[in-house]
């Protein structure tokens, strides 16, 4: 998991560099990640892949032995994994769900709805009642979970003012509206809850002990049957350093004993970045590199408008240079001298930086430079028309 593997290397290698930039997927090595991740769990942990980190369908199909279903966040979502591995199960969340959408996944029948408000609890039933369809809902809480160790880490989403999930008060509101009269087509199974991003195995589980205990006494106090939990996502991914893997065994058996006090309970958890970053691969070309003020500045072909991750986290993104030694020109070779080198994209922004004063032994203009962990929130998420420059090439590896 640590940098790219020879099957990419060769492919970067061996594309003419009009056809950079490009991303690379090692399909072959996604999947044994995901079955890694799959192996640690127990069996009462249902895995669903969050589609938002990287939907793209080769990717899906891969990830289809080793996960239980799909989280899908909005009718676009939902078309497409539906198209691209038929028959897995889904997960319906997220907010602002427009009553077309709702229309479109009561049709498709989805698993599993994420009800984020109880404005969407009644758009739902009344649908469900229209569509005579039964539904399994979970209630989408936002805990107020921050406190003791989990106070040091990014609540990004859960436990202040947010458009996402349902305060306490408000989770008991739906209760009483599911008991009564108008509601007989939804089902409730549980809770749900996704409060955090980038949190380490440890804290994931302090944050899981929480959201169960809560979901525990809740229940209780309404008098239904809790039979699932969903923890949400948000497993770190660590860009400093690629080999640093979130602790799925430690995770895994943090679970298990969780589990293990409350029998009949399901968990679910849909992690996104962790199970996709790695297998992605934005490789490119330099163009020039410049000596700019005193530092060392390399421009490649492509930028933040295909791979917008490091402008995002402000993050520098990893990279291995290829070295190319050919150099058909009568002129000096410009390269970098100062053993750090800023790389930046094309776009006429300062934004445009890929990585900022990493370490490079050489890095010469026409070498070649292939970003790592750009499997997850990486080509999807970017800004694609800004200054019109071409597409990267996509390439699914499976060997
Ligand atoms: C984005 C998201 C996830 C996945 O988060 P990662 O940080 O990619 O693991 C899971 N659940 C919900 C509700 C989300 O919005």
């Amino acid at each position: 998991m640590s940098g790219p593997g020879p099957s990419v290397l060769h492919r970067v290698d061996e594309l003419p560099a009009e056809r950079l930039p490009a991303y690379l997927y090692d399909l072959a090595a996604l999947r044994a990640h995901a079955a890694r991740i799959r192996a640690a769990l127990p069996e009462r942990v249902e895995l669903y892949y969050a589609a938002k980190a990287n939907p793209e369908a080769p990717l899906l199909v891969a990830l289809r032995d080793a996960v239980d279903g799909y989280e899908v966040s909005s009718g676009g979502e939902l078309e497409h994994v539906a198209a691209a591995v038929p028959d897995a199960p889904l997960a319906f969340g997220g907010p602002g769900k427009t009553p077309a959408e709702i229309d479109a996944a009561l049709k498709a029948g989805v698993h599993r709805w994420h009800v984020e408000s109880e404005q969407e609890l009644r758009r739902l039933a009344a649908a469900a009642e229209a569509a005579d369809r039964d539904v399994d809902v979970l209630l989408r809480a936002n805990l107020p979970v921050g406190s003791g160790a989990l106070d040091s880490v990014a609540l990004a989403m859960g436990g202040r003012p947010t458009p996402f999930g349902m305060d306490p008060e408000r989770v008991a509101d739906c209760l009483r509206l599911l008991a009564g009269p108008g509601f007989e087509r939804l089902r409730l199974r549980g809770v749900h809850a996704h409060l955090a991003s980038g949190l380490a195995a440890a804290e994931q589980l302090e944050l899981a002990e929480r959201i169960v205990a809560w979901s525990v006494d809740l229940a209780a106090r309404h008098g239904f049957q809790l039979s699932e939990v969903n923890i949400g996502g948000g497993m770190a991914v660590d860009y400093a350093d690629p080999s640093a893997l979130f602790d799925w065994t430690a995770f895994g058996r943090g679970l298990a004993e969780l589990l293990d006090r409350h029998p009949g309970l399901t968990l679910r958890i849909e992690p996104g970045r962790a199970v996709t970053a790695y297998c992605g691969y934005y490789a490119t070309e330099v163009l020039d590199v410049k000596h700019s003020h005193g530092e060392d500045v390399a421009v490649v072909r492509g930028g933040t408008h295909h791979i917008r991750t490091p402008a995002t986290r402000g993050h520098s993104q990893p990279f291995t240079v290829r070295p190319v030694d050919r150099w058909p020109h009568p002129w000096r070779r410009p390269e970098a001298g100062s053993g750090r080198v800023t790389v930046s994209g094309q776009l006429c922004t300062p934004k445009d930086v890929l990585a900022e004063q990493a370490e490079v032994a050489s890095l010469r203009t026409g070498d070649r430079i292939v970003f790592a962990m750009a499997g997850a929130y990486a080509w999807n998420i970017s800004h694609h028309e800004f200054l019109m420059h071409p597409r990267p090439g996509f390439h699914y590896l499976d060997a």
